[in-house]
């Protein structure tokens, strides 16, 4: 999508701190990051929200979190445990419309999340 924030930042239009990538999905650090560890994990094709995920989507999705399991695994942060957050729209706070997987960890967390 041309006019999209993380379109722009997975093709290189956008500088960011790329920490993985494959033929599905890639993954760079939150430019505001709430932990030690805050990855973000988009697919490579633009999906805008949760609610546009298709049938289709159902592998890439799965993707995103054995990606992000993976980098969990690799800081250290399997142990003490982790978040993964997908927001979806406006009540939950969702800024960029280009679904993305939080990593978030580093840190002991509160629920129910503000
Ligand atoms: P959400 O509120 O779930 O849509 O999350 C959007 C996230 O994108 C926020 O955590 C922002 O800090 C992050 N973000 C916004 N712009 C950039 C950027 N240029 N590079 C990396 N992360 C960004």
């Amino acid at each position: 999508m041309s006019n999209c924030l993380f379109c722009k930042i997975r093709d290189g239009q956008i500088p960011a701190k790329v920490v993985y990538r494959d033929e599905v999905c890639m993954a760079f650090e939150d430019i505001n990051p709430q932990a030690p560890t805050h990855v973000l994990f988009i697919p490579l094709r633009h999906i805008a929200t949760v609610n546009d995920i298709t049938q289709e989507d159902r592998e890439t999705v799965g993707h995103l979190y054995t990606a992000a399991a993976k980098l969990a695994r690799e800081r250290g942060h399997a142990e003490r445990g982790y978040r993964l957050v997908m927001n979806c729209n406006e009540d939950a706070g969702q800024t960029v419309f280009h679904i993305h997987l939080h990593l978030v960890a580093g840190r002991p967390m509160k629920w129910p999340p503000g």
